[in-house]
C-alpha cells in the first residue's frame, strides 16, 4: 500500500518539478505548501520519525570515545544571499562551540572565493561541493551527468575536498561513482516531501560500494528536516520538531545530521520575508544540544565521520568487499 502511495507521490513530483520552472516563485511555494500539507497527514507513521530506520547497521562499532550519538551540521549555500551571510553562520557556530560543513554551488552566484574556503578550513570549518549549477538538470539524464562530472571532479581538486553533495537531494548513486569523492550527503533517513522522496531508512552512515573492490563512497543521510522544508513549507514557528527528532535519535545512538541553509537565515531584527527565519532558531536548536546532551554526543565534521568510518568500520568488511566480481 505504501509503494503504491509513494509511485502515485513520485509521478506528482516529476509533474511538479518538470513544470516547475514555468511557474512563478510565489505559486510554486503555494502548492509545495498545500502539497505538504497533505503529505504530512499521509506521512505521519514515517515522518519526522521513522520508527524502522533506528536499527545500527552490522559491524556498528558505536561513536568514537564510548559518545552517545553523532552530531554533524552542514549548510547547503545556494543563492548569491547565502553566499554573503557564509560568515555570519560560521561565527554563531564558532561562538557556541561548533563546527560545520559549508557546501558551495561552483556555477551559480560567484566565482567562490578561494580565500573565503581557505579561512573557513583554517577556522575549522569544512567545504563541499553542492553539484555544479543548482539547476536541477544534473540528475535529468547520464550524458548531462557524465559531461558534468569532470568539471565537478576538478572543483572537488581545487577546492581541495572530497565531499560531494546533491542539489535537492536529487540523486544517482550508480552514477556519482565517477566524482572524485570520499562521502556525501545526498540521501536522508525519512522525508517524504523531497522531490526524490525515497529515503535510505537508517540514521546510520552507510557505504555505497561502486564496481571495484575499494571503490565507492560513504553517505552520510540528514536525519533532521531541513530549514526550508520546517520554516518555509511546513510554516513551523519553533524547533519543537528538531528537539522532537533530535531526542529520537540520541535514544538510538544513530547520526543527528542537520542540513540547513544561510540562505534563509535572517541574521537581523526586521521581520523576516516569505523565504526567511530567525536565525535565533538555529542558534536555539545549538544551545538546546548543549544543554541538553552535555558531553554526551561527537560532534564532528563530516570528513571526520568518514575517518572514522574508514578506520574503524570498514577494515571489518574488507574480506566481503575482496570477494565482490570485479567488472
Ligand atoms: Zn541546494
Amino acid at each position: 500500500m505504501m509503494k503504491a502511495n509513494m509511485s502515485a507521490d513520485r509521478l506528482q513530483n516529476h509533474f511538479f518539478y518538470t513544470l516547475k520552472p514555468m511557474i512563478p516563485r510565489r505559486l510554486q511555494l503555494f502548492l509545495r505548501r498545500q502539497i505538504a500539507q497533505h503529505k504530512r497527514k499521509k506521512y505521519a507513521h514515517i515522518w519526522p520519525i521513522d520508527p524502522s530506520s533506528g536499527k545500527p547497521p552490522k559491524d556498528w562499532p558505536g561513536w568514537p570515545d564510548g559518545k552517545q550519538f553523532g552530531l554533524v551540521l552542514s549548510h547547503d549555500v545556494d543563492t548569491r544571499k547565502g553566499y554573503h551571510q557564509v560568515l555570519q553562520l560560521a561565527d554563531l557556530e564558532e561562538e557556541m562551540g561548533f563546527r560545520s560543513q559549508f557546501n558551495f554551488v561552483p556555477e551559480r552566484y560567484a566565482n567562490v572565493d578561494v580565500s573565503l574556503l581557505g579561512e573557513l578550513k583554517k577556522r575549522g570549518f569544512g567545504i563541499g561541493v553542492h553539484g555544479l549549477k543548482h539547476d536541477g538538470k544534473l540528475f535529468s539524464c547520464k550524458e548531462i551527468f557524465s559531461e558534468s562530472a569532470p568539471r565537478i571532479n576538478a572543483y572537488l581538486e581545487e577546492w581541495g575536498t572530497r565531499s560531494f553533495t546533491a542539489p535537492s537531494m536529487m540523486r544517482n548513486h550508480e552514477w556519482m561513482h565517477e566524482l572524485d569523492m570520499d562521502f556525501c550527503i545526498s540521501t536522508f533517513d525519512t522525508d517524504p516531501f523531497e522531490p526524490q522522496s525515497d529515503g535510505a531508512g537508517t540514521i546510520f552512515p552507510y557505504w555505497v560500494q561502486g564496481r571495484s573492490p575499494g571503490h565507492g563512497f560513504l553517505e552520510l543521510p540528514y536525519t533532521l528536516v531541513q530549514d526550508f522544508t520546517l520554516f518555509v513549507i511546513l510554516g513551523e514557528t519553533s524547533i519543537d520538531l528538531w528537539k522532537l527528532k533530535l531526542d529520537w535519535i540520541a535514544s538510538n545512538r544513530g547520526m543527528a545530521l542537520l542540513n540547513s541553509h544561510p540562505d534563509y537565515m535572517n541574521f537581523g531584527s526586521g521581520p523576516c520575508q516569505d523565504e526567511e527565519y530567525p536565525a535565533a532558531f538555529y542558534r536555539a536548536f545549538l544551545e538546546y544540544i548543549k544543554s541538553h546532551f552535555n558531553e554526551r554526543y561527537w560532534h564532528a565534521l563530516p570528513s571526520e565521520v568518514w575517518n572514522f568510518w574508514a578506520t574503524h568500520v570498514r577494515p571489518k568488511r574488507i574480506p566481503a568487499e575482496r570477494a565482490m566480481p570485479c567488472s
